[in-house]
């Protein structure tokens, strides 16, 4: 029987169409060493082809098992997976945590918004970047939802996507504290997941219902 993706096991069918690649939950790729040093131990003890950073600031196990699955996800605290049709890693820069150009925390909206919204279901793949300055280091213009630090707070930007037909996303609102760009981001997924039309990413329903609808729904 071919094999193919396997979404309740966080498992990404490989180009030998025989093993698999996982994706360990790492929220805004900030590991702590004790991750990483169990992330090596997986890979070595199950086999795995290599491990691989990935776009989305996760580390992919790559090429292992399909009867190795369960028992690889039960060597981790954290299960929680994002394939398939869900709410996926947030791309976060490190925000005035760090770097000397940032204007507002955005690990802290990023880690926020992952504990409420990671790996759960949405008509298409939902991709967020959080960026603590304009320089937009977490890509939140090519991003279906993205916020990016300014001198006044948050500024929120919808609808953007990368991808062989890439677009940028168009600016909702700015200013926003933590908690207002939080309750945003339920608003524009909830919108989304009530007015999706099949598996369209945001910036197609954006642009099928209108975008002043949108604004309208959301603000
Ligand atoms: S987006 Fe701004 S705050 Fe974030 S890493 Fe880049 S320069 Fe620093």
């Amino acid at each position: 029987m071919t094999k193919t993706n396997i979404p309740e096991k966080g498992a990404i069918i490989q180009r030998d169409m025989e093993t698999f690649s996982i994706l360990p939950h790492i929220p805004g790729g900030f590991a702590e060493p004790a991750l990483l040093r169990k992330i090596a131990d997986v890979a070595e003890k199950y086999g795995a082809k290599y491990v691989k950073l990935t776009g989305a600031q996760r580390i992919a196990i790559m090429g292992v098992r399909e009867e190795d699955l369960d028992n690889i996800w039960a060597e981790f605290t954290d299960r929680s997976k994002a394939i398939g049709l869900t709410i996926r890693s947030i791309q976060m820069c490190p925000g005035t945590r760090s770097c000397k150009r940032g204007k507002q925390d955005s690990p802290g909206l990023g880690f926020a918004l992952d504990s409420e919204f990671y790996g759960k279901p949405a008509p298409s793949k939902f991709k967020m970047g959080i960026s603590g300055c304009p320089n937009c280091c977490s890509d939140s213009w090519l991003k279906d939802l993205g916020f990016i630090g300014t001198d006044s707070g948050f500024r929120a930007v919808v609808g953007g996507k990368g991808g062989s037909t890439p677009k940028t996303a168009r600016e909702l609102v700015d200013g926003l504290s933590e908690d207002q760009a939080i309750a945003l981001a339920r608003k524009v997924i909830g919108f989304y997941r009530e007015n999706a039309q099949g598996a369209e990413r945001l910036g197609s329903t954006i642009e099928r219902v209108g975008f002043e609808t949108f604004t309208k729904a959301i603000l």
